[in-house]
């Protein structure tokens, strides 16, 4: 089974997808944290998204999809994946779609998580990531046991530098998923879209029953 997870920034995708992972076991892939990898890695690739990441920008399609198309084509990928961050457009997705029917496979599910822009801006101003496991915590929603310590694995935790109010600005404008994208999935009828302002437990509910 391959399942997208749409939304804008701070929508909850990442922590939605944590939880389903582990619920159901199918793999999570996020392109936001294969360019945070690459970053702190200081690859050539890094590098290059660092340039659009700082700005709040999209890293351009080309770099993306080819990122994409490799990790989908390792073994574990094999029979099924969740991603979560991709695609961004419909570019994106036409590539997607192109690979997964190239070995007799589809996207099964769409599940566009929606949030209004307040809430969106209070989540993204209060979350903090594990630095080791990649956990993700909301400094009042969803707060970890010992401040600044992973309840998972008790790695720091830290803010990312695009989460400050001006890159979220940015963000905010630029990167909700584009009325084409939707209608993309739509057309597919495989498009489900679930109020991401209820509590954790609800969306994460609403989400393992979409795909069932
Ligand atoms: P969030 O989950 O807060 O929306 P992500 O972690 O998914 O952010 O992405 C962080 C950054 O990585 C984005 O601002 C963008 O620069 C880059 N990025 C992630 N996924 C994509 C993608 N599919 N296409 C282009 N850029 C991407
Ligand atoms: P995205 O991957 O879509 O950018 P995240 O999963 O990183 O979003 O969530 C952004 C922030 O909002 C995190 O701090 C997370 O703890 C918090 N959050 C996510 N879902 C909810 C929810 N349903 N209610 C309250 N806070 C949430
Ligand atoms: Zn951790």
């Amino acid at each position: 089974m391959f399942v997208v997870l749409l939304g804008p920034p701070g929508a909850g995708k990442g922590t939605q997808a944590q939880r389903i992972a582990a619920a159901t076991s199918l793999l999570h892939i996020s392109t936001g944290d294969m360019f945070r990898e690459n970053v702190k890695n200081e690859t050539a690739l890094g590098q290059l998204a660092k340039t659009y990441m700082d700005r709040g920008d999209l890293v351009p399609d080309e770099v993306t999809i080819e990122m994409l198309l490799e990790r989908i084509g390792r073994a574990d990928a094999a029979a099924g994946a969740m991603f979560d961050g991709f695609p961004r457009n419909v570019v994106q997705a036409r590539a997607l779609d192109q690979a997964l029917a190239a070995r007799g496979a589809r996207i099964d599910h769409a599940l566009l998580i929606s949030v209004s822009d307040q809430e969106l801006i209070a989540r993204l101003g209060g979350r903090w990531i594990c630095r080791s496991c990649g956990a993700l915590y909301h400094e009042r929603n969803d707060p970890p046991t010992k401040a600044d310590s992973c309840d998972r694995c008790g790695g720091p935790l830290y803010q990312r530098d695009d989460d400050r109010p001006e890159v979220v600005r940015t963000r905010l404008e630029k990167q909700k998923p584009p009325a084409d994208l939707i209608a993309h999935y739509r057309a597919a009828g495989v498009l489900n879209e679930i109020d991401g302002e209820q509590p954790l437990g609800v969306v994460t509910a609403a989400l393992l029953e979409a795909i069932r």
